[in-house]
C-alpha cells in the first residue's frame, strides 16, 4: 500500500526524473537523453537521428467497446510519429511489439494490422521490426519511431525565448470532446443495449478521437516558410501540460489568451451539450496531437494568415510566471491538469 502512495504522490512525470536520476550518457552520439518529445542521436556532421517509444494500454489508453480495431492500429502509429514530428524531423521507420491474451481472434490483430499499415502508407514509414507476446489480460501495443533531421533544424523543449511567439497548429478539445461522447453512448448502451448510439453531430469531434493524425504537414510547412521553431512539442497531454513543459525546460513564463486558442465549432456545442467550458477542454483535455511551437517575433510575417497555425500568446521573463488571460482580461495561473496514469 505505501508503494502505491509513494508513486501517486510522484507522478508520472515526478516517478520518470527519479528512475532515470542515477543515469548518465556516455557516447558524444547521444546529443539529447531523457526529457523531450524524443531522443537524438548524431549520426552524421550535419543529420541527426530521433527515436521515441509510447505504448497504449487496453482500459488505460483505449476501449475496444468503441474502439475499432484498425482505427487503433492507426492511432497507435500516428502517436509515435507526433513526438518526432515534435523534434521538428522527418519519421522514417517503425518497429511494434504487442502483447495479447488468448482472447484474441486472429481476425482481430489483423484488423489492427491493417491500421497499422495504413498509417504507415499514409505517412510513408517503413515497419522494420518487432516483438509480439502473449499477455494475462487485455491488449498492449508499444511502438518506436526512428526519424531524421538535419542537426541545425533540431527543435527542442528547451529553446524559447522571453518575447517569442506561442504558435498552435490546428485546433483543440476536438478529441477530449469526442472520447466524452463514446464515454457517454457506451454508459447509455452498458444500460440498455437496444439504444441506437446516438452519434449524430459528432462526426468530426469522434474522428479526432479515433483517428487522430500527425502533423507532418507541419513540419514541411516550417521547412517551406523558412521558419526553424525555437521550441516545440505535440499536444498529447493537454495545452496547458505542454505549455509548462516548453516554459519550464526553457526557462520562461508566458501569457495566452483565451479568445486566440482555436477551438472548432464542433467542439464547442458539444462542450456546452456537456456543461463544459470549452477553452477548458483544449487547455486540459488532451490527445489533440497538434504541435505548440514558439517562433522569434521576427517569423511573424512568414506564418501570419496561414490557416494552419494560430499565434496564441507569448513568452515572458520566467520570474512574470505562465498565464492564461480570460476573456475579461483577468490572468489566471496556468496549472497542468491533463491525463496522469498514476492519479496524482
Ligand atoms: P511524450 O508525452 O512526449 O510521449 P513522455 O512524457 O512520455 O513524453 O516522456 C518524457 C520523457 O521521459 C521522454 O524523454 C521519454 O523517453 C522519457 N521516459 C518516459 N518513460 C520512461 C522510462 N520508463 N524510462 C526512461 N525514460 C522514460
Ligand atoms: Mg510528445
Amino acid at each position: 500500500m505505501s508503494e502505491q502512495k509513494d508513486l501517486n504522490q510522484l507522478g508520472e512525470f515526478g516517478l520518470i526524473d527519479h528512475l532515470s536520476n542515477e543515469f548518465t550518457t556516455i557516447h558524444p552520439s547521444t546529443i539529447k537523453g531523457i526529457g523531450d518529445d524524443a531522443a537524438v542521436i548524431s549520426v552524421s556532421e550535419t543529420e541527426a537521428m530521433v527515436v521515441s517509444t509510447d505504448m497504449l494500454v487496453e482500459g488505460i489508453h483505449f476501449n475496444l467497446m468503441y474502439t475499432p480495431l484498425m482505427h487503433l492500429g492507426y492511432k497507435s502509429v500516428v502517436v509515435n510519429l507526433s513526438d518526432i514530428c515534435a523534434m521538428n524531423a522527418k519519421p522514417e521507420q517503425i518497429t511494434v511489439s504487442l502483447a495479447f491474451s488468448s482472447k484474441f481472434p486472429l481476425e482481430a490483430i489483423e484488423e489492427l494490422y491493417k491500421g497499422i499499415k495504413a498509417a504507415c502508407d499514409v505517412y510513408k514509414v517503413d515497419l522494420v521490426g518487432g516483438d509480439t507476446s502473449t499477455s494475462y489480460s487485455g491488449l498492449t501495443i508499444s511502438i518506436t519511431a526512428i526519424g531524421r533531421v538535419q542537426k541545425d533544424k533540431i527543435t527542442y523543449r528547451s529553446g524559447a525565448n522571453e518575447y517569442d511567439l506561442l504558435v498552435v497548429s490546428g485546433d483543440l478539445g476536438a478529441a477530449y470532446m469526442g472520447l466524452q461522447v463514446l464515454e457517454r453512448e457506451k454508459e447509455v448502451f452498458k444500460a440498455n443495449p437496444d439504444i441506437q448510439p446516438d452519434l449524430e453531430g459528432f462526426d468530426y469531434i469522434i474522428k479526432r478521437q479515433l483517428k487522430p493524425e500527425a502533423r507532418k504537414d507541419i513540419v514541411e510547412f516550417l521547412a517551406e516558410l523558412e521558419v526553424v521553431p525555437t521550441a516545440m512539442i505535440d499536444i498529447s497531454d493537454g495545452l496547458a501540460s505542454e505549455i509548462l513543459h516548453i516554459c519550464k525546460s526553457s526557462k520562461v513564463g508566458c501569457h495566452i489568451y483565451d479568445e486566440k486558442i482555436p477551438i472548432d465549432g464542433a467542439t464547442s456545442l458539444a462542450a456546452i451539450d456537456f456543461n463544459l467550458d470549452p477553452a477548458t477542454c483544449a487547455l486540459n483535455g488532451g490527445e489533440d496531437y497538434e504541435l505548440l511551437f514558439t517562433v522569434k517575433q521576427s517569423d511573424y510575417e512568414k506564418i501570419k494568415g496561414n490557416p494552419h497555425m494560430t499565434v496564441i500568446g507569448h513568452m515572458t521573463n520566467e520570474n512574470d510566471g505562465c498565464y492564461f488571460i480570460d476573456k475579461n482580461g483577468s490572468a489566471i495561473t496556468l496549472k497542468a491538469q491533463g491525463w496522469n496514469h498514476f492519479g496524482q
